[in-house]
């Protein structure tokens, strides 16, 4: 537990020097606890310290440690869902950060309706081109957005993308950057039930270059918790 301590304040510390290197404001830059795999007594030491923002990907790890959360934090989607498990996923979640094709928003908008409720999404975009992440591709994300801004109980709320998984720190700006330029497009249609105000990017390894393009929210698990067990392509991959 003393180890997760020690891990948010250099975080933190990571977070603050990359604020003051692109002239931001530390309070600009949210930190998400990406909990996958993470234990309810790990996740919920991290709460006590302070911490308001998690992120899970599976829903049955929902279901199994949403309701045993302490101090009632606020809990994203960022994992790929699938249209079946919409209405598990709405017990627990206050945005759904993986929104990525029409269909998945169409079914959403319905259950919405039944529950009479409304939901905050980003829109998911596949930045990196690879077949292992999910996301739309960057040259249809306006469709999808304009599609989605006239269902009327979801609200757009921002975009969350996964860079690449380069050692090569300029194809990883690339990706944020190209999040950044869809952000700034959509912003100047002003479109109605559409404020794309958050940019969800960045994890353990490159947080640093995401702040640096304009990262909102940053999504970190590892540099926290520790090595998770499973790779990651079996949360990114369909086929797993
Ligand atoms: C696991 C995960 C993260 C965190 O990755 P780390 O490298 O462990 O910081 C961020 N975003 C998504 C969508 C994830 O699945």
């Amino acid at each position: 537990m003393k180890t997760i301590e020690g891990n948010l304040q250099i975080i933190k510390q990571r977070i603050a020097d990359s604020c003051k290197q692109s002239g931001r404001h530390p309070n600009e830059v949210k930190l998400l606890l990406a909990t996958k795999t993470v234990d309810t007594t790990s996740i919920n030491y991290a709460l006590e310290l302070g911490e308001t923002l998690i992120g899970e990907n599976k829903v049955q790890e929902l279901k199994e440690k949403g309701s045993m959360l302490k101090g009632n934090p606020e809990v994203h989607f960022i994992g790929h869902l699938q249209s079946n498990k919409i209405k598990d996923v709405l017990k627990y979640v206050h945005c759904i950060e993986s929104i990525d094709r029409f269909s998945l928003a169409k079914k959403l908008q319905q259950r919405l309706e039944f529950e009479n409720r409304h939901m905050d999404v980003y829109i998911q975009v596949n930045t990196s081109f690879e077949d292992s992440k999910f996301g739309v591709l960057p040259d249809k994300t306006l469709e999808l957005i304009k599609a989605v801004s006239q269902l009327n109980r979801i609200h757009i709320k921002g975009l969350m993308t996964i860079g690449v998984l380069s050692a090569v720190s300029k194809e990883v700006r690339t990706c944020f950057k190209t999040l950044k330029d869809i952000q700034t497009k959509v912003n100047a249609l002003q479109l109605p039930n559409v404020e794309m105000n958050e940019l969800s990017m960045g994890m353990s390894g490159d947080l640093e270059i995401a702040i640096e393009e304009g990262a909102t929210i940053i999504r970190v698990g590892t540099a926290i918790f520790g090595e998770r067990m499973y790779p990651d392509s079996y949360y990114w991959n369909e086929t797993l």
